[in-house]
């Protein structure tokens, strides 16, 4: 439990300066529970703490854990060179706040992108060491066969990889759909498996990380969520 004065608060949270967000309290603009905020002094407990600034609502969360339902052709570098970049989907707030994508899609790559600005997290989530499977649907620009599903679970030798790399678990889903599920996260993995096996990936999803599916968040593309404790207790 800690209590803060309220213009430390909207700081905290990434609305601005201590000074612009002293303004916005001074000229009315933040409210709790439909009461307007008369003074930035006010010291309010943060757990829990749900407030409106500009007629909208927005929780206090003292770490950023969100989840993306990433579209195509967004870049989830930090430095976006061709396409725009994945925080742009989220509220402008939030980019004050050091939010990061934790590993990274490629741009025309669609689907579950977690996010945070909580440094421990993002290096826990990423560490190879941890062997997080991530769930992969990818449509094959040749037929997938049996051959090709068993070559992707034999593995594979990637170029600059030292060991053939190998799917946990791979599965035909239709005649050029398959899932493939990975527990190490190398750069262009999925594809460049795909091609090392004699086809090639057309388009590809990420569909769950851990035990946490992206159906079961009902996001849109585009829509993103905060994650749960129970959403993160599923991340692995
Ligand atoms: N593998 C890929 O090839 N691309 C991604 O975006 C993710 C995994």
């Amino acid at each position: 439990m800690s209590k803060l004065s309220f213009d430390r608060i909207l700081q905290s949270q990434g609305f601005g300066t201590r000074k612009y967000c002293r303004e916005l309290i001074d000229d009315g603009e933040v409210s709790i529970n439909g009461e307007v905020l008369k003074s930035y002094k006010t010291a309010v407990e943060t757990a829990g703490l749900v407030f409106t600034i500009f007629d909208e609502e927005w929780e206090y969360h003292e770490h950023l854990y969100i989840v993306l339902n990433k579209p195509a052709n967004f870049e989830c570098s930090r430095k976006p060179s061709h396409h725009p970049g994945v925080l742009t989907l989220l509220p402008e707030q939030f980019s004050w706040r050091d939010v990061q994508p934790v590993g990274r899609l490629d741009h025309d790559t669609t689907g579950m992108l977690l996010m945070s600005d909580d440094g421990p997290f993002i290096h826990a989530q990423s560490s190879p060491k941890r062997h997080i499977p991530k769930i992969y649907v990818a449509t094959a620009a040749e037929p997938v066969t049996d051959e090709l599903v068993q070559t992707l679970l034999a593995g594979v030798k990637l170029h600059d990889e030292p060991e053939p790399l190998a799917a946990k678990i791979c599965r035909r889903l239709g005649e050029n759909q398959l899932e493939i599920i990975l527990e190490q996260g190398k750069y262009h993995q999925v594809k460049r498996m795909l091609a090392a096996a004699g086809n090639h990936c057309a388009a590809l999803s990420r569909t769950a990380i851990g035990q946490l599916t992206l159906a079961s968040l009902g996001l849109e593309e585009g829509e993103w969520c905060y994650l749960t404790p129970e959403h993160m207790a599923l991340l692995v």
